[in-house]
């Protein structure tokens, strides 16, 4: 099956906008074990559209378009697809009086021409349902198929996944079986030496998702039965490195484990900012394990709040494996919490010495009278910094619950 993409939008080019969806459909391609063969993005420009859809149409059996089904004057996805098909329009009823009357909830007048375009539908078309936005998509049926998906990646996400997808997958014929893991800590190279050995001559694909958090698997066929039972042997292979339940992101694992610990967890948070606190309660639910966070960035806050005493300050500095020892235990304190987490260091991109360089950071984690502390020096910008502190914090608090 040979998939081509266009993704239209000029904000894309200038860079205004990161292309979301191009990465989110190759994912949800792929989780289906089918690979695009291409991507193309162009700009709001009737010309380039017409001649990325020339320049791919003879070798792809589907065409997947992003962006322009709206009903502004630069929206051309539609007419170009149509035109360049020699395809007809017709009025869509059905879809012209949902339009009429989302537009009447809003607005007392009449819906205006422009906006009931979005109601024009090409002959020998699935109209693919948008439970959010206004516009439509479509799946254009022909030796060649298009699928016409809006910009907006609130409204294409769901399309894709219940609209589009069922229809693909039915197209592909086979059944296409998926399963996923996620592994912390190790990087993307070793995984895939390791996993690629076990699945030698199999009828299987993988894929791999490789971010600061770990690398994410994916295994897809035709036989279910061989598709888990590989998977099973694949997870062995790494341990207590693999996420459980199948989980997929590290933060929801370690809330899991909490939650069912019937844990409660501070955090105490210098460099970070509140990055670990955000990211747990960005998680339903959290109210039940997290009881909250001291931002102590300045030292005042580190004495007055978590008890750091003045002496260790003085001897050691706030960026000190003895600073973050006494927040992580002042913090479990003053919050009465099982679990904690103390995060310090020099995100940059000033303020390092010779020293205590740009990217030092202590993290300590505390579960009951159980605490770790670790010195790193990471590299990257000051989000980069941030960021592996995040992650380095929750697969710390993770060991200390594996070990319960
Ligand atoms: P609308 O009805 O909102 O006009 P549309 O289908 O016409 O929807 P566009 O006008 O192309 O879509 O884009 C609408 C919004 O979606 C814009 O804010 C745009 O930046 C964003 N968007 C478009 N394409 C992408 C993309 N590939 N990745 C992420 N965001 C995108
Ligand atoms: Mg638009």
């Amino acid at each position: 099956m040979r998939i081509s993409i266009i993704c239209t939008g000029t904000e894309l080019l200038k860079g205004t906008t990161v292309n979301t969806n191009l990465a989110f459909i190759g994912q949800e391609l792929s989780e289906a074990g089918l690979v695009p063969i291409r991507a193309l993005v162009v700009g709001d420009s009737l010309e380039d559209l017409r001649q990325a859809l020339e320049s791919v149409v003879a070798d792809s059996d589907i065409i997947i378009t992003t962006g322009g089904l709206g009903p502004t004057r630069d929206d051309l996805t539609r007419d170009v697809v149509c035109d360049f098909l020699n395809l007809k329009l017709h009025r869509d009823s059905e879809i012209e009086a949902d339009l009429s009357r989302r537009w009447a909830k809003r607005y007392s007048t009449s819906p205006n021409e422009d906006y009931l375009l979005q109601a024009n539908v090409p002959e020998s078309s699935i109209v693919l349902k948008n439970n959010i936005g206004t516009a439509p998509g479509l799946w254009i049926k022909g030796a060649t198929k298009v699928i016409l998906l809006p910009g907006p990646p609130n409204e294409l996400n769901p399309m894709f996944q219940n609209e589009a997808m069922p229809l693909l997958k039915k197209l592909v014929g086979k059944a296409c079986f998926t399963a996923s893991f996620m592994i912390a800590s190790i990087s993307e190279l070793v995984v895939q030496e390791k996993i690629e050995a076990l699945f030698e001559g199999l009828p299987v694909s993988l894929a791999y998702c490789s971010s600061i958090e770990g690398v994410k698997v994916f295994f897809s066929g035709e036989n279910e039965d061989l598709i888990k039972e590989k998977a099973e042997d694949a997870k062995k292979l790494f341990g207590d490195a693999v996420l459980a339940d199948n989980r997929l992101s590290l933060v929801q694992e370690v809330s899991e484990r909490l939650r069912g610990q019937g844990y409660t967890l501070g955090t105490a948070e210098s460099c970070t900012g509140g990055m670990i606190a955000a990211a747990i309660t960005d998680l339903p639910g959290s109210s039940q394990i997290f009881s909250g966070s001291i931002i102590s960035y300045s030292n005042a806050v580190k004495t007055k709040l978590l008890g750091v005493p003045q002496e260790v300050l003085d001897t050691y500095g706030a960026v000190s494996a003895e600073c973050v020892s006494a927040m992580v235990l002042g913090v479990a304190k003053a919050l009465d919490a099982d679990a904690a987490i103390a995060v310090s260091g020099i995100a940059g991109p000033d303020g390092g010495t010779e020293e205590k360089p740009v990217g030092l950071i202590y993290i300590a984690a505390l579960l009951h009278d159980k605490v770790i502390v670790e010195k790193h020096i990471f590299s990257g910008n000051r989000e980069s910094i941030r960021n592996r502190a995040k992650v380095k914090a929750l697969l710390m608090l993770r060991e200390l619950l594996l070990k319960k």
